[in-house]
């Protein structure tokens, strides 16, 4: 099958390799020439683990092709993918121009039969909107299809996830469409949900929300246990245990933060609104998740009194483990909130430091985990990188001016932390 990706970002690149891997002739097509550059000459831009061995497996077999012109990709692809961004506006709903724009330039080269589909994260209803766009903007009044297949993948486990996905969903009604979509998909081996165009779109936004409903509601636990004297990681393992729950999703934390739930939680609250419908639900998980980092600020000052001159030890500034992705990050955010309060903040992370450099350039960038304990009054961990747990705790603590760890993300034992003599701060234990 001959495919095109319109944006080759964290989706549109890592699902060009796989698409690839599986056998189809992929196009990768972005409009920023220094990531094409790149991307020809070798370098893949992004951190995800396994993608550059991927990619140049695929380069060299000669079935993933780099370009910045969407007509070579329409002219040569029977399916085009669209993965440019959807980033969130003000008011919280979607910044739909890079979808728009994406349309009409499909539309003013599209001469033959082709099926468009959507992998970026949209409202409902935008592809009868796309379809509208490239229908008036096609001079040619050529046939073609509009498919909603929402992404679900996992930054950090991305290749994992689209080599072998739960479910692939996909909307559209066109007959000719489905066919083509299905042998998309052949390879695969996951199951195939057909569906109309909007409840497609809908499932998306539905998905993303639940688990940040998820995410939400153990962090809110966290607080009862903390009052309580309870244990959050033994209550969400109690639970996580019944298979009606899961075990996922259950980690109690300072928030979940990235590109995608922040924002697609704030744009369903805003499509549902639009639809009529006010999701009192959706809100309230939104403001336990920006309380939960509040309230980590709050034992953090609480136990330091005033930041204003105080060294702190950043561990992760990514927004998960096993990302360089810093958008939306809760480290990145509390890293403001020291610096705006005149801390010295030294911080390391194993991949995200170069994109953390670009936005936060005052930030004092370690070369190790173990530099950020030096002269430090305290460290905190605010990225579950595995590798953390691993430290030599112990000469960390020899390093700092104070033994006192903040543990955003629950990482490290308690009862051996203070063994160790640490003043130990977890969340919800
Ligand atoms: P990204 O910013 O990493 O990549 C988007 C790419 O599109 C960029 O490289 C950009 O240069 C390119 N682009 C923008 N306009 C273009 C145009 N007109 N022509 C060609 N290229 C263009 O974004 P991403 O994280 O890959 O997300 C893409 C979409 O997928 C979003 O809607 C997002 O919500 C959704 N999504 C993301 C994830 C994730 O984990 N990152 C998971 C599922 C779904």
């Amino acid at each position: 099958m001959k495919i095109s990706i319109i944006g080759s970002g964290y989706v549109g690149l890592t699902t060009g390799a796989c698409f690839a891997d599986i056998g189809h002739e992929v196009i990768c097509i972005d409009n920023d020439s220094s990531k094409i550059k790149s991307l020809l000459a070798g370098n893949i831009p992004i951190y995800e683990p396994g993608l550059e061995e991927l990619v140049q497996k695929n380069v060299k077999k000669g079935t993933l092709h780099f370009t910045e012109s969407i007509e070579e990709g329409v002219e040569k692809s029977l399916v085009i993918f669209i993965a440019v961004p959807t980033p969130p506006l003000e008011d919280g709903s979607v910044d739909m121009t890079y979808i728009e724009k994406v349309a009409r330039q499909i539309a003013a080269v599209l001469k033959d039969y082709r099926v468009i589909v959507d992998k970026s994260t949209v409202p409902v209803k935008t592809g009868e909107k796309v379809y509208q766009t490239i229908k008036r903007y096609n001079s040619h009044n050529s046939e073609f299809d509009v498919v909603s297949n929402p992404e679900f993948l996992r930054e950090g486990v991305a290749i994992h996830d689209l080599l072998h996905p739960d479910r692939v969903v996909i909307g559209a009604t066109s007959e000719r469409a489905i066919k083509i979509m299905k042998e998309v998909y052949a390879p695969f081996k996951a199951p195939i949900l057909i569906t109309d165009l909007n409840s497609a779109e809908l499932i998306k936004h539905a998905s993303n929300s639940f688990l940040a409903l998820k995410i939400s509601y153990i962090n809110a636990l966290s607080r009862i246990c903390e009052a309580a004297g309870a244990n959050v990681q033994m209550v969400a393992e109690g639970m996580g245990l019944d298979h009606r729950i899961g075990k996922h999703f259950l980690k109690a934390g300072i928030g979940w933060g990235g590109s995608c739930f922040p924002k697609d939680v704030a744009a369903f609250i805003k499509i549902s609104q639009e639809l009529g419908y006010d999701f009192k639900l959706l809100k309230e998980v939104s403001q336990i998740n920006s309380d939960q980092k509040e309230i980590f600020l709050r034992k953090i000052r609480d136990v330091l009194w005033v930041l204003k001159d105080k060294r702190i030890g950043l561990l992760g500034l990514a927004f998960k483990n096993n990302t360089d992705d810093v958008r939306s990050s809760v480290a990145m955010d509390l890293a403001r909130v020291f610096l705006k309060e005149g801390a010295i903040v030294q911080a390391f992370d194993p991949k995200a430091m170069g994109k953390a450099k670009e936005v936060l350039p005052s930030i004092h960038y370690c070369s190790s985990a173990l530099d950020v304990a030096e002269e430090a009054d305290c460290v905190v961990i605010a990225t579950e990188w595995e590798e953390f747990i691993n430290l030599d705790w112990k000469s960390m603590k020899s390093k700092m001016i104070s033994p006192i760890v903040f543990d955003g993300r629950n990482l490290l034992d308690k009862k051996r932390m203070i063994e160790m003599g640490y003043h130990y701060v977890g969340v919800g234990n």
